[in-house]
């Protein structure tokens, strides 16, 4: 901490503001701000009541609660003595009405296959694939793990899981056999579920491979259930392995969904590993999907009419969250795609917005950093007028980014929802109402209602307006996590030692003059030069702004004489040349944005950046290499290892 005791300095402001078209605020759900701000005041002033009204307007419960929330520092129950289940509220309720014949789930695969899952057609599915796993000696409460390429099946193992009342486990499949097995063991898995391989950037992915590779060091799980999806060859334990399509013809789509209690946990999953060893947060039944049942309708303004396309993989918390649970409860029709964005060619997202009419888009700063590298004339040459609203997720998006995204891809007339939220909050925290809330470039401006998130110093006081510190969220709401699995020490630790009684994020934030939130990166991450302690996403957005980069992580290393140094990595948009002049000229355009104590000491120019398996840069990675150590930490989500070794060489 710096003498004046400051967190975190904000220098960089932005001062761009966006209204809801008119149009759009007329049709949405929340109208105006003033209803908004109404909404909010409402939930502030008995914060169970509303979170009650929701639970009982959105969901249908087979049993209402005694009590809306146990609150135990820092352990909650929501709605404690309700039960429900998930697979019922995301299918068995929307199939008397009309929309059992609605797209439940539009799928492309990357080789081109198609296929649409009706509601109807999901049901019969997931009743049957829920009847596999009994026939396998899955029952209520024990784990699943899921270890899939982004197929339908991925997301009928997950409803079939729920409506047995089975926890699932998803591990991502571009993660390793270490991780496969480390999980299983984690959470005790009794059945896996995989694919022979899955389809990636014109390639295949051996998954089966890697379950055999894990499943020799896991002894709780009894039997492998493998989806052919690519045909490759596998390897085949008698007994143990068992092809879905084998085993769902056996049995029947009768499956009555199985009511658990409200705190049922509903699945296990871990954080991306950004900043440490990945976390195995618990997410149970009841506050989770009035969360994200909640938070789909009201952020993405979810109406029957909308082709709604969230890009992130399930095997991330957005995956779980708003692929799958947040539409499939809403009624929505989601858009899955299995495969990469430049699979064949740099225009497959854009192709895909207009072969489905996408109306609704949510994807990732990160994709949107490389579709800026890769050339508008990718976009440009498609028909995007079907889409009406725009979201990101992940990270913090520079203004620039915001800016291209909103003109190239929005048309200047989407609103964009830039939703701040984590693995362990459930679903979004702060993010505008599309019809509501004025936007401005970079900031996730206020919280949902029922969401009371805090900006303060190290020992707990509110920070004034434009001040940085720590982003915390005072009170207890539905999606938040209730322990790390297996863990409940750590779960304590990491969250709630910071500032007893608050959930600490482990972000740094700002709040602007009208209460807006600015979310600047990690409070690990934060760099203190010359007396300043500065979140790293400004030095970086300041570097974005400049028209010949795509991408920069800045870090800071030791220095002999400052103490500390900057050090800036940088990835530039096609068609220009790293050059000594160029290097010149970031560094004064930063002093220019920002002022000259900002002014990184190195730059090093890269063609990629270290990032997770879900496109977050890593940035304790990139400070071993500025201070020229080895990496010590977890690099187990690391995407591309030879991305460490070429930055090590690459010269400074
Ligand atoms: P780990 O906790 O293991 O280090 P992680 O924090 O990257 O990994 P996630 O839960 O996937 O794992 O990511 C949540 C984090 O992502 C947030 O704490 C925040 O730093 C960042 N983030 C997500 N959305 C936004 C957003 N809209 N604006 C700014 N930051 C965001
Ligand atoms: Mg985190």
């Amino acid at each position: 901490m710096s003498d004046s005791g400051t967190v975190i300095e904000s220098v960089l402001q932005e001062r761009r503001k966006f209204p809801p078209p008119e149009k759009f605020a007329a049709a949405a759900h929340i109208k105006s701000f003033d209803e908004y701000k109404k909404l909010y005041a409402e939930a502030a002033k008995d914060p169970e009541a509303f979170w009650a009204t929701i639970a009982e307007k959105e969901l249908t419960w087979f049993r209402k609660w005694d009590r809306v929330l146990e609150w135990d520092v820092p352990f909650a129950k929501w709605f404690v003595g309700g039960t429900l289940n998930v697979s019922y509220n995301c299918l068995d309720r929307h199939l008397d009405g009309w929309r059992r014949n609605k797209a439940a789930l539009i799928w492309e695969g990357e080789p081109g296959d198609r296929r649409t899952l009706t509601y109807h057609e999901l049901h019969r599915e997931v009743c049957r694939a829920a009847n596999v796993l009994k026939a396998l000696g899955v029952k209520k409460g024990d784990r699943v793990g899921l270890y899939m390429p982004l197929v339908p099946e991925l997301a009928i193992a997950m409803l079939a899981c729920t409506r047995i009342g089975a926890t699932h486990s998803i591990v991502f499949g571009g993660f390793s056999a270490e991780a496969v097995r480390d999980r299983m063991n984690d959470a005790q898995a009794k059945l896996v579920i995989t694919a022979d391989g899955g389809y990636r950037r014109g390639g295949t992915v051996a998954l089966k491979d890697a379950v055999d590779q894990a499943m020799t060091e896991c002894p709780s799980v009894e039997h492998v259930l493998v989806v052919k999806r690519t045909g490759q060859d596998v390897r085949w334990t008698e007994g143990r392995d068992r092809w879905w399509h084998d085993e769902v013809a056996k049995v029947d789509s009768k499956c009555e969904a199985e009511p658990v209690d409200s705190e049922h946990p509903l699945f296990i999953l871990y954080t991306s590993g950004t900043t440490g060893r990945p976390k195995g947060v618990v997410h149970t039944t009841g506050g989770y999907l009035t969360h994200v049942t909640y938070s789909s309708k009201l952020v993405f303004d979810l109406k029957d009419t909308d082709t709604y396309w969230c890009t992130a993989d399930i095997g991330w918390v957005t995956g779980h969250s708003y692929v799958v649970y947040g539409p499939l409860a809403n009624g929505a029709t989601s858009v899955m795609y299995e495969g990469a964005p430049n699979t064949p060619q740099p225009d497959r997202f854009w192709e895909i917005v207009a072969r489905y009419g996408v109306t609704i888009l949510y994807t990732a700063p990160t994709l949107i950093r490389t579709v800026i590298k890769w050339g508008a004339q990718w976009p440009e040459k498609h028909d995007l007028s079907s889409l009406r609203l725009l979201g990101t997720v992940g990270e913090p998006i520079n203004p620039e980014a915001w800016m291209w995204y909103h003109g190239k891809i929005g048309g200047e007339r989407c609103p964009i929802v830039d939703t701040w939220w984590q693995t362990e909050t459930g679903g979004i925290m702060i993010s505008p109402l599309p019809g509501a809330t004025p936007t401005k470039p970079g900031s996730g401006t206020l919280p949902l209602p029922g969401i009371f998130p805090d900006v303060v110093d190290r020992e707990g006081n509110s920070v004034g307006p434009n001040q940085g510190g720590l982003l915390v969220v005072r009170k207890p709401w539905p999606g938040m996590l209730r322990t790390i699995y297996g863990d409940p020490d750590r779960y304590v630790k990491q969250y709630w030692s910071e500032l007893p009684g608050n959930y600490f994020t482990g972000d740094g934030a700002r709040r602007d003059e009208d209460g807006y939130y600015w979310v600047m990166g990690r409070i690990d991450d934060v760099v203190n030069v010359s007396g300043h302690r500065l979140g790293t996403m400004e030095v970086e957005s300041a570097l974005v702004a400049h028209r010949s980069v795509a991408e920069a992580a800045v870090v800071d290393r030791p220095d002999e004489l400052k103490g500390q140094a900057l050090a800036a990595f940088v990835t530039l948009e096609g068609g220009y040349q790293a050059s000594e002049d160029l290097k010149k000229e970031l560094r004064d355009h930063v002093a220019k944005e920002i002022g000259a104590f900002a002014k990184p000491d190195d730059i090093r120019f890269t063609d990629a950046l270290p990032k997770t398996r879900s496109g977050k840069i890593m940035r304790r990675l990139l400070r071993d290499i500025a201070a020229g150590r080895d990496s010590a930490g977890d690099t187990t989500t690391l995407e591309d290892y030879t991305v460490l070794a070429r930055l090590r060489e690459s010269e400074e």
